[in-house]
């Protein structure tokens, strides 16, 4: 373990540059101090009764909302997003603590006929879950795993990633608001290297929910199987956003780039390649090019923003490495100057396939578009590379949306539509996109250990 030395992180608003707070950042011994008082919150929390733990969920939603707009002012200026999209990602913890809140009272366990006495299975809370968050979606992300979590009876030390942890730091106090106990839901902000390892090394953590990129993913993985430590791994994308000849042109257009530049592109289901049937793929860039330069890039704050800056100046870095000055760029939008760390949208056409705006995630507004011949052809494009996370699929034949949705290799498709998430519906990785699912029905089953109980009834 490395222990480091505990330290400081100077919070910084991406749209101005200026440092917003500073923010203590734990070391090992506080982590295990963490993990410690999680252990012991762990005995009496999932002793509650489960109306009474469903009550104090919802206990919670209610803080979040009374708190909506203080916490959606707080990631405007820590993450850069914008003000409505900030909204909408407080009101989604609100939501998934909501949803989840009903099902302690519905963890059903199963009776199952057999000789010589009754069978039952219960579904345990595996101790402490470790959630490791990344800086793109620092709310959502977090809810994601802590409600399913709680609901199910364990308790949560959450990382939140060092760049973002000002509305994870909130959100812990409003749980203790609500009324959660002390030690129930924990938010230590800290280094990955440092806290999120400890997590994964430490013998009473049962579980770790790690969100992020896939190299640090696979060191989790490697790092969790030393103790058979369960997992769940939300990785990256590289998703596409098929477009046959038959589809709704003007609307797959229109809706092509808030798919792939919202959240400055940050977000692990961006469509970032856009593949369009060969016949239709002139006509697409006319329609598409207006509305690129209609996205309206600019203080995040305004009610009137779609876009704001991109998270750090080396996140600026890398999405700036993807459109050298020999780029085959299409056509841009704009970006505000000064200080922040703008980018603007970005529609490449490039020819090779193994060009690296096709292969890599970048994490940014840049897009790559593409022909293809027919269903085969796309789906062959769509399932290149080791990522498997989303896509979209535009066509007027429903048939060939069932096919396509079926070819691709992904978790999470849409039909005439870009929509990845909604919080009563599975959500996770096929291939190098992750491991298990979040959200949807079945959560409470990722932080549940199912045990089989055989009692003789024949003496
Ligand atoms: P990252 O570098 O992998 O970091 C993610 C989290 O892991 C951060 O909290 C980070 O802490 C922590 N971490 C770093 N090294 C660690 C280690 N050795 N052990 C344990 N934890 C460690 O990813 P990012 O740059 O923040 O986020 C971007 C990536 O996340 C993209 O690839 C994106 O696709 C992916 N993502 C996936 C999903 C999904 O649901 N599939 C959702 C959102 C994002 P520090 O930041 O403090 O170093
Ligand atoms: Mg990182």
């Amino acid at each position: 373990m490395s222990d480091g030395i505990a330290s400081s992180y100077d919070v910084v608003d991406p749209a101005t540059e200026q440092v917003l707070t500073t923010v203590p950042l734990a070391d090992g011994a506080q982590t295990d101090a963490a993990v410690a008082r999680a252990r012991r919150a762990y005995d009496s929390w999932r002793r509650v009764a489960p109306a009474d733990r469903g009550r104090l969920l919802r206990r919670f939603a209610e803080q979040v909302e009374h708190s909506l707009e203080e916490l959606a002012q707080l990631e405007v200026r820590n993450a850069g997003h914008t003000i409505g999209n900030a909204r909408w990602e407080a009101g989604n913890v609100r939501d998934v603590l909501t949803y989840y809140s009903a099902a302690p009272e519905r963890l059903f366990g199963r009776q199952i006929p057999v000789a010589g006495g009754v069978d039952i299975t219960f579904h345990e809370p595996l101790g402490v879950v470790g959630v490791i968050v990344p800086w793109n979606f620092p709310m959502p992300i977090a809810g994601w795993a802590f409600a399913p979590a709680l609901a199910a009876g364990n308790t949560v030390v959450l990382k939140p990633a060092e760049l973002t942890p000002l509305t994870a730091m909130r959100l812990a106090e409003l749980a203790l608001e609500a009324g959660l106990p002390e030690g129930v839901l924990t938010v230590l902000p800290g280094k990955g290297s440092v806290v999120g390892q400890r997590l994964v090394e430490h013998p009473d953590v049962r579980k770790i929910v790690f969100t992020g990129s896939t190299a640090v993913g696979k060191g989790v993985m490697a790092g969790c199987a030393a103790q058979v430590k369960r997992l769940t791994l939300e990785l990256g994308g590289k998703s596409a956003n098929v477009v046959f000849a038959d589809a709704d042109l003007e609307k797959a257009a229109a809706t092509a780039p808030s798919a792939v530049f919202d959240n400055a592109g940050q977000d692990c289901c961006a469509r970032s390649r856009i593949l369009v049937q060969r016949s239709a793929y002139d006509r697409f860039l006319e329609l598409l090019e207006p509305a690129v330069k209609a996205v309206r890039v600019e203080d995040p704050s305004l009610e009137t923003a779609d876009m704001g800056p991109l998270i750090s100046r080396g996140q600026w870095n890398r999405v700036a490495s993807y459109v050298p000055d020999d780029a085959p760029v299409a056509f841009r939008g704009t970006a505000p100057d000064g200080p922040g760390f703008w980018f603007a949208p970005t529609v490449l056409t490039p020819t090779d396939p193994r060009d690296r705006a096709l292969t890599e995630e970048i994490f940014g507004p840049v897009v790559a578009v593409v022909p293809f011949d027919d269903e085969a052809d796309a789906v062959r494009i769509a399932n290149e590379g080791e990522y498997g996370l989303s896509g979209s699929i535009w066509t007027r034949d429903m048939g060939t949306a069932l096919r396509v949705s079926r070819g691709i290799e992904a978790g999470n498709l849409s039909v005439n539509s870009h929509s990845s998430v909604r919080y009563s519906t599975p959500f996770g990785g096929f291939k190098q996109s992750g491991l298990g699912r979040e959200l949807g029905p079945d959560a409470l089953h990722s932080f549940t250990d199912e045990k089989n109980v055989f009692m003789a009834t024949e003496g």
